[in-house]
């Protein structure tokens, strides 16, 4: 696929979030040659005015050195919400990088949000911030349906590179997102990470941007046996579904041991501890519940 490249100037690269948690973000490039079939984030396109498809096209920023990071002591700093810090470009560009460094020694509490493990180039150095935490998204385990939707690593190498960040202290976040309904099995993934991650975090397929015909044209060709069940959810506006999900995860996680909450991962467990499995996909509960830390990653 060729990808066009440019390099834009970008007045700082620290943006104060509006998220209820607060912290800021910070996205080293704009637009994401992972180019997920299913990506939130392409209504970017519209803040530059690229024509090309989304994953077509990358903007490399250079930004002025952060200054006084010792500001941003404490405060949690999520890298990646817009794109993927770790793209297959960052090896050149070095720019998320370059975010690092600069923050380096500041006391920030970085929060990265990956699908690669070309992460694991920066290991060493995610490893000195305080708190920090490292995503991977694995909604599958399945590699032909993984290529299907998006040109990320891997499963395989997201799963070492999340065991490596595991071993070294640093907490990881399982993130099953997006739950694709009769496709991703949510209770074979929990059961592969619950040993190399402190949080899993679940997450419905949210159809309402402009990839739903496309997704809905995957299903019928590919998966047929599951038209009617996507008709119901994403047509009809059916949750039965997610009820169901959520009774069988609840009894999972009674199985293994694994404590289970509905939106909320304030909860900073012991590093050995097992993983926390977070319902964010069953809306009606997470409505009635209270959302004390809930860090929403893409
Ligand atoms: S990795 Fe994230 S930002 Fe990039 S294309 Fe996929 S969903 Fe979008």
């Amino acid at each position: 696929m060729d990808v066009v490249i440019r390099e834009i100037e970008a007045k700082g690269i620290m943006t104060k979030s509006n998220l209820p948690i607060g912290g800021y973000s910070v996205n080293p490039y704009l637009g994401c040659t992972h180019a997920c079939r299913y990506c939130y984030a392409c209504f970017m396109k519209r803040f530059n005015k690229h024509d090309e498809p989304w994953g077509q096209f990358l903007d490399v920023k250079t930004w002025p050195r952060i200054r006084n990071p010792r500001r941003y002591a404490g405060q949690r700093v999520f890298i990646g919400s817009v794109t993927d810090p770790y793209l297959p470009q960052e090896e050149e560009f070095r720019r998320t990088r370059a975010v690092l460094e600069q923050l380096r020694g500041s006391g920030a509490r970085v929060s990265i949000a990956t699908k690669s493990d070309l992460v694991l180039r920066d290991l060493d150095l995610i490893a000195e911030f305080p708190g920090a935490r490292v995503s991977w998204s694995v909604n599958t385990l399945d590699e032909a349906f993984r290529a299907d939707m998006d040109s990320a690593s891997p499963i395989e190498r997201r799963l070492a590179a999340m065991e490596a960040f595991h071993d070294a202290g640093v907490r990881t976040t399982c993130f099953i997102s997006p739950i694709f309904p009769g496709v991703t099995d949510v209770a074979a993934i929990i059961r592969r990470t619950k040993g190399i991650c402190n949080l899993v975090w679940l997450e419905d397929l949210n159809l309402r941007g402009g990839f739903k015909g496309d997704i809905m044209g995957y299903i019928a060709e590919r998966r047929p046996e599951l038209l009617a069940l996507y008709q119901g959810i994403y047509n009809k506006g059916d949750r039965s579904y997610w009820d169901g999900l959520d009774a069988e995860v609840r009894a999972l996680c009674e199985e293994l041991g694994l404590p289970y909450a509905v939106n909320d991962d304030s909860d900073e467990r012991p590093l050995d501890a097992p993983p926390l499995v977070v319902n964010y996909f069953d809306h009606g509960k997470i409505r009635g519940a209270t959302a004390k830390g809930a860090e929403r990653a893409r």
